[in-house]
């Protein structure tokens, strides 16, 4: 059971985005890469180089709902005509209905970010749903935690890895402890805990970086020998990894307490005292990650919360 990288390119920041072939029954594609005549160009490239088209996919499985990832999705089905497109249920992002709009918007506004800043990080989110088609449930199958996607030759287990995203997914091969994971590992950059709506509660706000330290520790404990990110190279030395992430997140953490006034502060003006250059979708993710850490700071008491005026303020701990 042969995992084949195709490396693909995407209109965003962030540069190329991996997606994995199985050439085996069922031929499955591991994420798609965005919706553009580009990356599709590159995507049958990749394939006709592997011996198949895209009719030949019997399968698409998703690492999570973004459109540098998720976006041809529904393009490839259509084309493929027998294939299924495997998703977790937690993932919302670009499932048909599930962009809830007006609960992400109270999360920003919690996070004290001021409404024209909504609105404008609103219409650049909406200019990135060029890149993705919209799946509906129908043509969906969840993704379940420990679940095998069966091939010919061997077996992928399911692994549920939120953080990144609420519904994040790696897969395992425990034949030789090669993993594919999606956004939660990334050989050059750290994941950035993505501000989500709770996917239980939807007046919550999800805790993506706790629950993003036990999904590092659960593919820790799968003691892989390989790990297939996203984007970037394979990391072979997952300790590395795992011991850098957790020295920079807590270099971090560190930092917030450093910087946060005594009289405290929003996630906002936490982000932007960390991050003051950042413009555009940078400014998202700079209040994503500002929220992640602010949350965890206060999972473990040393920051408190509390509410004034409808927005969240994080307070130094007595
Ligand atoms: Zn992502
Ligand atoms: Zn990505």
């Amino acid at each position: 059971m042969k995992i084949i990288p195709i490396t693909l390119p995407t209109p965003f920041y962030i540069g190329s985005v991996n997606v994995y072939l199985i050439k085996e029954d069922p031929i499955t594609l591991i994420d798609t890469g965005p919706k553009s005549k580009e990356t599709v160009d590159v995507l049958r490239a990749g394939l006709r180089n592997a011996g198949i088209s895209i009719s030949d996919i019997r399968r698409i499985v998703l690492t999570h709902a973004h459109e540098d990832h998720c976006g041809l999705a529904r393009a490839v089905r259509d084309e493929a005509k027998e294939a299924r497109v495997f998703v977790h249920g937690w993932e919302t992002g670009h499932r048909a209905g599930r962009l809830e709009y007006e609960e992400h918007r109270q999360l920003l506004l919690r996070a004290g970010v001021p409404s024209d800043e909504v609105e404008a990080m609103r219409k650049l989110y909406n200019n990135f749903r060029q890149y993705a088609d919209a799946l509906d449930d129908e043509h969906c199958t969840e993704l379940i935690d420990e679940a095998e996607l069966e091939f010919e030759s061997g077996v992928l287990q399911v692994i549920h890895t939120p953080g990144h995203t609420p519904g994040s997914c790696s897969f395992v091969r425990h034949a030789d402890r090669t993993v594919i994971a999606g956004d939660c590992v990334l050989k050059r950059i750290t994941p950035n805990p993505i501000l989500s709506v709770d996917p239980i509660d939807h007046s919550l706000r999800f805790k993506s970086l706790a629950e993003y330290l036990v999904s590092l520790a659960r593919v820790r404990s799968l003691a892989p020998t390989l790990v297939f990110g996203g984007h970037g190279e394979p990391v072979r030395d997952f300790e590395e990894l795992f011991t850098r992430y957790l020295r920079s997140m807590r270099e971090r953490q560190a930092q917030i307490l450093r910087l946060l006034p005594d009289n405290g502060g929003t996630a906002w003006e936490v982000s932007r005292a960390l991050f003051p250059d950042t413009d555009d979708v940078h400014r998202f993710l700079a209040v994503s990650e500002s929220v992640a850490h602010l949350d965890y700071l206060n999972l473990e008491n040393k920051l408190a919360l509390e509410i004034s005026d409808e927005r969240e303020i994080y307070r130094k701990a007595d």
